[in-house]
């Protein structure tokens, strides 16, 4: 089966406020992660300061209906799309939809890769972002 990888970032309209951003969260993960297991896609969400940054990868039909939904989304706006590319494997073949960009080792990578005051998605392309993701994702997955 062909795979594709979809990379875009999104400035948030999700309040700050701890009760409200958590309950954000929890439900876009939630939804995501049933829909995107019924239509054969991974990826990665990074919140961090306003922004969203997220990969999809999977069938392109699947891919590209899930991008329609997610640019219709109010929750977000300004959604700009990076990369839409044939791949031959998965990155986060584990992941329904995982999610990083709190914790202060993620603050740490950020930095190495030059985004000392955070993460601002538009000094980076497709793959910085990709990498990013993957191998923040994938230190999530040897931690446990
Ligand atoms: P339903 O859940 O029935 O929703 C119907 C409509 O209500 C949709 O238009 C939806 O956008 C809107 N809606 C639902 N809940 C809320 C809410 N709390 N606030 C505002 N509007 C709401 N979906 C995926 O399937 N896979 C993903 O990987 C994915 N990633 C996302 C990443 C971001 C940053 C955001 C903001 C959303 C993401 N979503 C994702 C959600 C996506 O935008 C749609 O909400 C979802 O796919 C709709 O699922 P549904 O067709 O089952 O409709």
């Amino acid at each position: 089966m062909n795979i594709y990888r979809l990379v875009y970032y999104s400035r948030n309209h999700v309040s700050s406020d701890d009760a409200s951003y958590e309950t954000a969260v929890d439900d876009i993960l939630a939804k995501s992660r049933v829909n995107n297991v019924r239509d054969n896609i991974t990826g990665a969400l990074l919140f961090n300061s306003g922004c969203f940054a997220q990969v999809l990868e999977g069938p392109l039909d699947k891919v590209e209906a899930t991008f329609e939904r997610i640019q219709q989304d109010e929750r977000h706006s300004d959604v700009s799309l990076l990369g839409l590319d044939p791949v031959s494997q998965r990155s986060f073949p584990n992941w329904a939809m995982g999610f990083v960009g709190l914790s202060d080792a993620d603050a740490g990578r950020f930095a190495a890769v030059g985004l000392s005051s955070g993460f601002d998605p538009s000094r980076l392309n497709g793959e910085q972002i990709h990498i990013l993701l993957r191998d923040l994702t994938m230190e999530e997955e040897n931690s446990f």
